[in-house]
């Protein structure tokens, strides 16, 4: 990191020329190094693998126990010998055992990872797919995800006059007005000079109109320059560049030394955040003439900053000073002694899409907070522009966080709406206090100095645009369009990953345990077996996989974004779930040894054909009424997931099949059913259906809460 002479693979050059020699290429550069330090990183699982893992153990140890028990009274009973018996047993182990699960979570969040990408939000990590559903708090930079960062200067303050420029966006072309009379601008020449030198930025001419390249803040002061006649070539003919001290987040401001080929003077330009610059100034340049600055100058210049501000305007104070000629120049000497010359206002709008995700956040219950360098009174405008702050809010400054203890900030941070002039460092402390109130945050950042934060985060996310990539490795999200929306609309998606899953598991499950139940229950009433080994194992390929994973493809629910956040330590499956599990799966058990009991006397094989095929109809019908958590089917399309509709044809044409198509019939010991035969195994495996929707609408009723967890 101390090399100063070395730039590593991977660096851009975005400013001035050298010359360098290749050291290393591919693997033994210093990017290669860390390639294959990833090479060599193991994928962790993630916390709801782990559950779901856990889970599935914990089921298959329930189910052995049960195939045992029906092991052991089968062969008392003499259903079966001991030895068919014990395969059977062996059957209906492999097949309930609901070994698929940890790959629907696999599945699920890897899907839901790329439908993100699609929305913009770039997951790194898979965890973060799926915690993103569980926020309680974002934590988001005002300037480019609030607002479009995409400034135009509207005012100017200078020589005690307020002056409006006119034009729109990057467009070099605007006038000045004091009072709505236009004026000639040249007395500006030295203001515009600074806000054109001071800065990084580029201005391109495109097709389809301007635009920036660089910091939009800065590309303000080139459009606003182009608009008072300044030229590049002139420029850059009288006046050579010699010293640079580039703007960061906790300095607030950006300094440059120049050489005035014209009085063959040093000249020092400074632009910065006007609390913080006026600081470092003690003259005023006041219609030409320099002076002290007095402290009624200083106030007035602050409420002029103030008036500014109120107007959701992004203020920067310029500055200048003389420098004796010297070899070198430090920042400190450079920054202090100032003259003040002026402010400009420059209106960044703030986004049309977050006024409606603000709406959404407080419908979900989910808070935002803002988090950033830029005035408080500039960002309390915005705010309230976009629906985040009310009157009586409470905002703090940095400089408040920085007098406060651990424990203070904690007790205050669930009800600060705003953080204004925040230094970078100090949002590791605001997502600690958070995190010590039980919130899951999401938290954006874009500079080196919010890496710490980004990490702490339950969520950390990168800006995609203006994010360094310091930023971008730490974060377990990347926001592609910087757009506060996007995030929303990733919660919601989130969300919709988590319930997918558990609809995937309820519904697995509830197979399962039918399964097992009629089984169980033809044993302990001494009946013949139902269900013959193989058309066990055939039921569970129809039916663990394909419309199991077809139920990870449904779009979230229409009241998704209207619940509470989910408890983090709620289990995936909650006793709700678990008693309507062993409920469906009693109807599935109970409606398959009625149908089977019909024709257990008169045939055997028809009888057993019956059975396996109420048991899939039931699965059939089940799957359609796990698409919604939420008693809302009659609202759904029945034809919007068309992999699930694929699904659940290609499971009724395999059982066609093998009902109807001769050799299948011998190998899976079925007989072809008359019309008559599937109306009765219609209207019996639809009683699940009935059920499945009928307790979802008694448990919406009886329910305070709308979460998942208690559905
Ligand atoms: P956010 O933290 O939400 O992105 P921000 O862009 O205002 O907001 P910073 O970039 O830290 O936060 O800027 C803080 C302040 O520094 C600004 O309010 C402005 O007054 C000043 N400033 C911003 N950009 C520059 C710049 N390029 N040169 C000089 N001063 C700047």
């Amino acid at each position: 990191a101390d090399q100063e002479n070395m730039a590593f693979m991977g660096s851009v050059v975005t400013y001035g020329k050298g010359k360098s020699i290749v050291t290393s290429i591919g693997m033994k550069t210093e990017f290669g190094k860390i390639a294959a330090s990833l090479q060599t990183t193991k994928e962790v699982k993630t916390p709801l693998q782990i559950k779901f893992e856990r889970l599935a153990k914990q089921i298959g140890i329930a189910a052995v126990v049960l195939i045992l028990i029906i092991l052991i009274s089968g062969t008392l009973q003499g259903t079966l010998t001991f030895e068919k018996m014990l395969l059977f047993a062996l059957v209906l182990a492999v097949a309930t055992i609901p070994s698929a699960l940890p790959v629907i979570v696999t599945v699920g969040l890897s899907k839901g990872a790329n439908d993100l990408a699609k929305k913009n939000m770039l997951i790194k990590k898979l965890p973060a797919a799926e915690s993103l559903g569980a926020t309680t708090i974002i934590c988001s930079d005002k300037t480019g995800t609030i607002t479009k960062n995409q400034m135009t200067i509207t005012n100017i303050f200078h020589n005690d006059k307020i002056i409006k420029v006119s034009g729109a966006g990057y467009e070099p072309k605007g006038d000045f007005y004091i009072n709505n009379k236009q004026i000639n601008s040249k007395e500006l020449d030295l203001f515009f000079r600074i806000g054109y030198l001071c800065n990084n930025a580029k201005l391109n001419k495109k097709e389809t109109g301007y635009e920036i390249l660089g910091d939009p803040t800065e590309g303000s002061l080139i459009v606003l320059g182009k608009k008072g006649k300044l030229e590049d070539e002139k420029l850059q003919k009288d006046f050579s560049p010699i010293e640079e001290f580039p703007f960061d987040s906790d300095r607030k401001r950006m300094s440059v030394v120049y050489k005035n080929n014209i009085n063959k003077k040093i000249e020092a330009y400074v632009k910065g955040a006007t609390d913080i610059l006026l600081n470092q100034c003690d003259k005023i340049r006041d219609n030409g003439k320099i002076r002290k600055l007095t402290k009624k100058d200083r106030e007035k210049i602050l409420n002029m900053n103030n008036s500014f501000a109120k107007k959701a305007l992004r203020v920067l104070t310029l500055a200048y000073k003389e420098l004796p000629n010297s070899k070198t120049y430090d920042k400190e000497n450079v920054e202090k002694n100032l003259i003040f010359v002026g402010l400009v206002g420059m209106i960044d709008p703030a986004r049309d899409e977050v006024k409606p995700a603000v709406e959404q956040c407080h419908k979900a219950g989910i808070k935002v907070m803002i988090i950033t360098g830029d005035h408080a009174i500039t960002t309390k405008a915005v705010a309230k522009q976009v629906g985040l702050f009310e009157e009586g809010d409470i905002v703090l400054t940095g400089d408040d966080v920085k007098l406060m203890s651990d424990l203070e900030l904690e007790k205050e941070i669930e009800d600060v709406r705003i953080i204004a002039r925040a230094m970078p460092i100090q949002k590791l402390r605001i997502v600690k206090a958070l995190q010590k109130k039980g919130h899951i945050v999401a938290m954006t950042g874009d500079g080196v100095n919010d890496a710490p934060a980004l990490k702490k985060a339950d969520i950390g996310i990168a800006m995609g645009i203006t994010g360094t990539d310091v930023a971008k490795e730490v974060s377990k999200a990347i926001l592609t369009d910087d757009n506060f929306a996007t995030i929303v609309n990733a919660i919601r998606e989130g969300r919709n990953i988590y319930d997918k899953m558990i609809k995937s598991a309820k519904y697995l499950l509830s197979c399962n345990s039918g399964e097992i139940s009629s089984v169980l229950m033809a044993i302990l009433l001494n009946f013949p077996l139902p269900l013959l080994p193989l058309q066990i194992l055939l039921l569970n390929m129809l039916t663990d996989t394909s419309p199991a994973l077809g139920l990870g493809f449904e779009t979230p629910e229409e009241g998704i974004m209207k619940r509470q956040p989910r408890d983090p330590k709620e289990k995936p499956i909650s006793k709700r779930i678990f008693v309507s599990i062993i409920m469906l799966g009693l109807i599935m058990g109970l409606g398959t040894l009625f149908i089977f009991m019909q024709y257990k006397d008169i045939n055997l094989i028809k009888a057993q054909t019956m059975a396996f095929t109420t048991l899939v109809m039931f699965q059939m019908f089940a799957v359609m009424s796990s698409r919604s958590l939420l008693p809302s089917l009659t609202k759904l399309n029945p034809f919007s997931n068309k992999w699930l509709l694929g699904a659940v044809c290609f499971s009724i044409s395999i059982q066609l099949i093998v009902i109807y198509f001769q050799p299948f019939q011998t190998i899976f010991g079925t007989v072809p059913l008359s019309i008559l035969d599937w109306l009765k195994i219609m209207g019996v495996s639809s009683l699940g259906f009935i059920f499945m929707e009928l307790s979802k609408f008694l448990m919406k009723k009886n329910s305070t809460k709308t979460n998942v967890g208690c559905i």
